[in-house]
């Protein structure tokens, strides 16, 4: 029977390290808490989620409040529970502020959260792995207003915007990108295009404010008013879209690289990569991996082990699109709806 689920995540963990993916996905040991840019990223993804799903902007700003109602086990100290109130101040202001930014776009939303769970496909010979399917959650399914469908993916991320910028330039290379496009197509979009919504984090910070004996910090409201002002003066530093188009040479290279991973992680090696350990960031096995930690039977103080589900980020799809072109919901079967005076296709 087929249980292996390849996904954009565990592809990235193996070649980020062999290792790493073992730990992750064979082992399946996870950080107990997540970090802070992911909790954001996610976060803010579910506010976007709350718009095109035809909430108002009040009412999803309301569900990121209800979300942070609850303060985490690490937010002990009253610095915590101040930087867990500014995390939701700056969720909050960039979803509103993208709602601004975006609202005449004419843009129709055509279908959200789409998961898919497809065969993965030898290019060489067209049969279905054995081994493997592919899977994964496209974030949207968009009808741009020249009448193309596109996939359409939110990032958050720290990186420069800027429209010449690197971050730009890697896309046209990104797998993520041509895996969702391809699974687009199988799910029955004839998508032409990829639309990339980014968010970019803050980089300031609440600063001290007053003086003598009345200096302060900011609260996170006064924080959210100043980072509100800085996003209305520059809103292109905040927020960017590209269209990333797909060739299908670029696709092809994608199949073969697609069927080439599945075999090598099928492989079961997990030699380790240590230029990975602390660059970009700290990899969070770096202790277990530096102190020979068996995991087998061991959870290490910090970490759960995945009992249910080794892809906890394709649940809560709207969706479940799992496996056939004729299950999904194509354009034409769509209708038309209004949603914060977008017109919007459901
Ligand atoms: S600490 Fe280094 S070698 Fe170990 S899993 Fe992480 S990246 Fe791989």
């Amino acid at each position: 029977m087929i249980t292996n689920l390849l996904t954009h995540s565990r592809m990235a963990s193996y070649k980020t390290c062999p290792r790493k993916h073992h730990f992750e996905y064979v082992a399946a040991i996870r950080r107990d808490i997540d970090g802070a840019p992911l909790r954001m990223g996610s976060a803010l993804h579910e506010g976007l989620d709350a718009l095109k799903g035809g909430l108002s902007l009040d009412e999803a700003c309301q569900q990121v409040y209800l979300n942070y109602a609850t303060l985490p086990a690490w937010a002990n100290t009253d610095e915590a529970v101040e930087e867990w109130a500014v995390e939701c101040e700056i969720v909050v202001r960039l979803l509103t502020a993208w709602q601004w930014r975006w609202a005449d776009s004419r843009i129709q939303i055509v279908a959200t959260e789409q998961a898919f769970d497809l065969p993965l496909v030898n290019p060489a010979t067209g049969a279905a792995s054995r081994t493997w399917r592919i899977a994964g959650k496209i974030d949207a399914i968009v009808r741009l207003a020249d009448g193309r469908l596109a996939v359409m993916e939110h990032k958050t991320t720290s990186d420069d915007l800027a429209p010449d910028s690197d971050y730009w330039r890697r896309l046209r290379v990104d797998q993520q990108i041509s895996h969702y496009f391809l699974a687009a197509r199988a799910l029955g979009y004839d998508v032409q295009t990829v639309l990339y919504d980014c968010l970019k984090k803050p980089g300031i910070r609440p600063k001290l404010i007053g003086k003598g004996e009345d200096k302060r910090r900011e609260t996170a409201r006064e924080y959210g008013d100043r980072l509100t002002l800085d996003i209305a003066e520059r809103p292109d530093h905040y927020l960017a879209r590209q269209e990333i188009p797909r060739l299908e040479s670029d696709l092809d290279e994608f199949r073969s690289e697609l069927w080439d991973i599945g075999k090598a992680i099928a492989e079961g090696r997990a030699y380790r990569n240590t230029n990975a350990c602390v660059s970009p960031y700290r990899c969070a096995y770096l202790d277990i991996c530096s102190s020979n930690i068996d995991v087998t039977n061991t959870v290490p103080s910090g970490f759960v082990r995945l009992t249910s589900s080794l892809h906890p980020e394709l649940a809560g799809a709207t969706h479940d699109s799992s496996t056939h072109n004729s299950t999904a919901q194509t354009p034409a079967d769509a209708t038309v709806t209004s949603v914060n005076g977008q017109a919007v296709v459901v």
